[in-house]
């Protein structure tokens, strides 16, 4: 069987997090999510932390030079080599994915699926809002998140047309407005 190596896309708020953690422990597989990474060096205050701060409270992305060597590092530590991986929120953005393109031919390893999951606008504001009172997450306010979402749709939604071209990543689009489950269920067998 082929190593699955996957790309998650979509807009803030789609549930690419919630399925790419699910996906990666159904497949034993590491979920490499670079928000989350950023956030725990903001929290812990690391190089990288504290110059990723501002563009995240903002809502804006952090420099691609930071994500790229962020990334380069990760995707050379033995599980990752060893087992696979899912890529949740990189790359984001066009310079971002040309820079994966270079990057995994010269570490033996390709992407073989790029999953972008699609919700209408409104959906995602209103689900964002109620991640915000929960989660309480500083990028989560009202302004932030719509912030979010056009940056999304500047840097990031060019991404399906790139991949949709790419000859080495299968590009498959999800319906995310459905419930948790069943987008699971169809992950699992996109993988299978
Ligand atoms: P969400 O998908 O809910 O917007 P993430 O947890 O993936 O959030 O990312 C949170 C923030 O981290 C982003 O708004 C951005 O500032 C930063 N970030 C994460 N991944 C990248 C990336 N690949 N390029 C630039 N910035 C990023």
């Amino acid at each position: 069987m082929t190593k699955n190596r996957l790309i998650f896309l979509g807009p803030p708020g789609a549930g690419k997090g919630t399925q790419a953690k699910i996906l990666a422990d159904y497949l034993g597989i590491p979920h490499i999510s670079t928000g989350e990474i950023l956030r725990k060096a903001k929290q812990e205050g690391t190089p990288v932390g504290l110059q990723a701060k501002a563009y995240m409270d903002r809502g804006d992305l952090v420099p691609d030079s930071v994500l790229q060597e962020l990334v380069r590092e990760r995707l050379q530590q033995t599980d990752a080599q060893t087992q696979g991986w899912i890529l949740d929120g990189f790359p984001r953005t066009l310079v971002q994915a040309n820079f994966l393109e270079t990057l995994l031919p010269e570490i033996n390893q390709s992407c073989n699926l790029a999953i972008n999951i699609t919700v209408a606008d409104e959906v995602l504001v209103s689900r964002l809002g109620k991640r915000a009172e929960l989660e309480g997450r500083s990028d989560d306010t009202e302004e932030v998140i719509r912030n979010r979402l056009v940056v999304y749709g500047q840097e990031t939604a060019p991404l399906i047309d790139f991949y949709q071209k790419s000859s080495n990543t299968t590009l498959v689009t999800v319906d995310g407005d459905r419930s948790l489950e069943v987008i699971t269920d169809e992950l699992k067998k996109l993988t299978a």
